[in-house]
């Protein structure tokens, strides 16, 4: 489960998040909408430690991120936690971006094998053993040996995602994974979102693609200014949404 709790976040005299609350159960899809600018990147780059909070807590599966609650003084207090501790509770949560990220230099086998040896210190061989099944459950089985370059921009983006999964993390964000792809393309991603939805994987996903909301989230969040105006099922945010800053915004993405 995560649980975000009147979560702030200051980029200077920018305040961006302005108490944003979100639960998302184990093994269920939350996605999140909202204009450009909202900060829906924000929010999930403060779960993945990315950025520091102004204020608040994230919890995910009941763990507090980045800080360690203690007594100073005799008063319950915060303590930033260690760098190490820190890259631990990193390696829980997969994380996809609107830009593939993949090593340029490095076939997809080797994408997927690189993070599992260096970070989670397995062997070669069983790392690429899950890195095999993995490009295999995204369909690429045939392209391990291919390089970056040499895939498309949708079989650039599964790789990213069995390397997210490679780590075995317990909560996959998804960035707009769809946003920088060929319309064409944007199929063979979703769908492997899917399956990952499916096979229940607790997901929190920004993304403008409607329809993929629609059938795969457990929840439908839109944000606006940073914070969360609107809440719900599928069928109530986006089929009968309540606030006119939704209902504006589903009219120009639909
Ligand atoms: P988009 O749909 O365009 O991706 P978003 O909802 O993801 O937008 P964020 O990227 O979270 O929005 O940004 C929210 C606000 O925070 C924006 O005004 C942005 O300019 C600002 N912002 C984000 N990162 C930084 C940063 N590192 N320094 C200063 N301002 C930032
Ligand atoms: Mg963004």
């Amino acid at each position: 489960m995560v649980e975000i709790t009147d979560l702030h976040k200051e980029f200077g005299h920018l305040h961006v998040l302005r108490g944003v609350d979100l639960v998302v159960p184990t093994g269920s899809v939350c996605v999140v909408l909202g204009p450009s600018g909202s900060g829906k990147s924000t929010v999930l780059r403060c779960i993945n430690e990315l950025e520091d909070l102004t204020a608040g807590r994230i919890r995910v599966g009941g763990e507090l991120m980045g800080y360690r609650e203690g007594v100073r003084r005799g008063a319950p207090a915060l303590f930033r936690r260690t760098d190490k501790d820190i890259a631990r509770q990193r390696s829980r949560i997969g994380m996809v971006f609107q830009r593939f990220n993949l090593f340029p230099h490095m076939t997809a086998l080797d994408n997927v094998v690189e993070a599992q040896v260096q970070v989670l210190k397995r062997s070669k061989r069983d790392a690429t053993a899950r890195a095999e099944e993995l490009l295999q459950r995204v369909g690429l089985a045939d392209r391990s040996d291919h390089y970056p370059s040499q895939l498309s921009g949708g079989q650039q983006q599964r790789v990213a995602i069995a390397r997210a999964l490679a780590m075995d993390p317990e909560l996959m964000l998804f960035d707009e994974p769809t946003s920088a792809l060929d319309p064409e393309l944007v199929g063979e991603v979703l769908g492997v979102m899917r399956d990952l939805a499916a096979s229940g994987m607790t997901m929190i996903v920004v993304t403008h693609e409607i329809g993929f909301a629609r059938e795969v989230a457990d929840q439908v969040v839109f944000m606006a200014d940073g914070v969360v105006v609107e809440q719900g099922s599928p069928a109530e945010v986006l089929g009968n949404p309540q606030e006119a800053r939704t209902k504006d915004f589903l009219a120009s993405v639909l």
